[in-house]
């Protein structure tokens, strides 16, 4: 069983058929020899990373609990959790943020 550290959503293993749909994230992107790594859904992965720059990951989201507290990402969270996609186009998840 798979489970995304910000999302929380679970798959079984037989479920990721794709080696990526579970990707590590380090919470201080520049520096990854040393970093703490989360394991995040591919969809959580991608959002992040589209919507906050190496810098305000280091600075202000260099955690799960600030990430999953960011403003930002709340109407992406509510969204995700109500869907069991291993990939997104963020340009759509983007769209529906907005919509809210
Ligand atoms: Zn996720
Ligand atoms: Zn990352």
């Amino acid at each position: 069983m798979a489970t995304c550290a910000l999302c929380r959503r679970r798959f079984p293993d037989e479920a990721i058929a794709d080696p990526q749909a579970f990707q590590d994230h380090h919470l201080r992107p520049e520096r990854r020899r040393t970093s703490e790594t989360v394991r995040l859904c591919r969809p959580c992965h991608d959002q992040i990373h589209a919507l906050f720059t190496n810098e305000q990951l280091r600075e202000e989201y260099n955690s799960v609990a600030a990430l999953r507290g960011a403003d930002r990402l709340q109407g992406y969270l509510d969204w995700i959790r109500t869907t069991t996609k291993l990939s997104i186009d963020v340009t759509t998840s983007n769209r529906v943020r907005e919509q809210r």
